[in-house]
């Protein structure tokens, strides 16, 4: 049997917005596992501003930080980890633009069309690259052994071939 194709780790939020609606919330869950994501950890966390302005900090000074910062802080949030084979750019694609507006115009199914409200409230997060997944997994899930996930990746792919 051919070995299966590499999984990857992707780190996702559902913002507090979403968060807030536990029936929209049920749905976006509905549709990740629809998208053959395994949902690997998850947890539920608030914020404080000081939590909100770390993770964000890149955007530090951007007109929209403070608003961003004020958002993420406004209620409780999911974060998941998801794996899948392109987990990064599929759950970006599934997510789709960063403004819903724009989503809404260029890719009328994706989650931030049919869920995000403005610019700054566009209900998702989605790490940008295998860099950035792995930085953002450990922020938000520093337990999480990264080695044992790929030991058993590999195990995985050995029993199979
Ligand atoms: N954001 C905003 N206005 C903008 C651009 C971004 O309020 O013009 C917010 C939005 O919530 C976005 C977050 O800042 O998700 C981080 O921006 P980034 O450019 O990293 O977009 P993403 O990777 O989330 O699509």
């Amino acid at each position: 049997m051919p070995p299966r194709p590499l999984a990857q780790l992707t780190l996702a939020l559902i913002k507090p917005d979403l968060t807030a609606n536990r029936l929209k919330a049920n749905r976006v869950l509905g549709h990740i596992q629809q998208n053959d994501f395994t949902i690997v950890e998850r947890k539920t966390l608030l914020w404080s501003k000081t939590d909100a302005e770390a993770f964000y900090g890149e955007h530090r000074g951007k007109f929209f930080f403070e608003r961003l910062c004020g958002y993420m802080t406004s209620g409780h949030f999911h974060a998941l980890i998801l794996e899948k084979p392109n987990a990064i750019s599929d759950w970006r694609a599934l997510i789709g633009p960063t403004h819903p507006p724009r989503a809404r115009i260029h890719a009328s199914d994706s989650l931030r069309s049919l869920y995000g409200m403005t610019d700054t409230r566009n209900s998702f997060h989605g790490s940008d690259a295998v860099e950035t997944a792995k930085k953002e997994i450990r922020f938000f899930f520093p337990e999480f052994d990264f080695e044992r996930w790929e030991q058993e990746q590999r195990k995985g792919n050995t029993l199979e071939s």
